[in-house]
């Protein structure tokens, strides 16, 4: 791949409901422009709160398939296809760049999910940039996410643009569908505290798991997890995150994105 002339920005994304895939608001238009800002990246290496596995691996597939891993949902959404290629060359070279930490190469495994595509559509609707999903390991804490991130940071230089994709308030049984575009008291508190966080001390972000609200804001760590990619690579860069859109949904969702540059 050509070598960019610039250091590839990262972005974390709150997704949030599925539906957004098929949507027009906010947070899709904050997505597709910065898809439109950046110079076009040579592949994308995604991390998602979907694959959420006791392994760390990657998909090294040449045509990752598009997976619809929800249900209950109109047909609209198990219609959308994302047929963007894979990348095998780069999912070999993750594993080199992260060594000696050790990466499955999936063959016939997983593809690409909802995590990924329904941000991924906004932000590159003609999926012609190459896609490597890295799956979350469940079995390791939050300072081996932290450490992971940090050692992707090299990637960034080669024109491969690390999107990372959950959200930082997620529980989706204290979801409240007539509260669309809100948040409740604790959610906004502890959304806020991680965006002092990020935005600041993105080494310090296992304090924020200390705080009171952090047991409904994080129920299960699957949504929160991608977070520590970006705040891993921002204190591998030395730099900080900024916000790329803010907001809630249904009362128990944050739609908090941040992009490192
Ligand atoms: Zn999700």
């Amino acid at each position: 791949m050509a070598t960019p002339s610039t250091t590839t920005p990262a972005v974390f994304v709150g997704h949030g409901n599925p539906m957004n895939s098929l949507e027009h608001n906010r947070y899709t238009e904050a997505w597709r422009a910065f898809g439109a800002s950046i110079e076009k990246p040579g592949a994308i290496l995604a991390i998602s709160a979907h694959w959420y596995v006791n392994i760390t691996a990657v998909t090294a597939m040449p045509m990752p398939r598009t997976i619809h891993d929800f249900y209950g949902f109109p047909q609209a959404l198990f219609d959308v296809e994302y047929p963007a290629p894979g990348d095998p060359l780069l999912a070999e070279h993750v594993a080199d760049v992260i060594s000696p930490t050790y990466v499955g190469q999936d063959t016939d495994s997983w593809g690409i999910d909802h995590g990924t595509w329904s941000v991924l559509v906004h932000m590159f609707p003609d999926a012609d940039v190459p896609v490597v999903q890295l799956s979350i390991n469940a079995d390791l804490p939050l300072s081996y996410h932290e450490e992971l991130g940090a050692a992707l940071n090299p990637l960034r230089d080669e024109g491969v643009l690390i999107v990372a994709s959950g959200n930082v308030v997620h529980n989706l049984r204290m979801v409240d569908w007539n509260a669309p575009g809100q948040g409740a008291p604790w959610a906004h508190t502890f959304d806020d505290a991680v965006r002092d966080i990020v935005t600041n001390e993105p080494a310090n972000l296992a304090a924020s798991l200390e705080l009171p609200e952090a047991r409904a804001a994080v129920p299960t760590p699957d949504h929160f997890l991608p977070l520590a990619y970006l705040t891993g690579l921002a204190s591998a860069a030395g730099a900080t995150a900024t916000t790329l859109i803010d907001g809630y949904d249904m009362g128990s969702l944050s739609m908090t994105s941040y992009r490192l540059d």
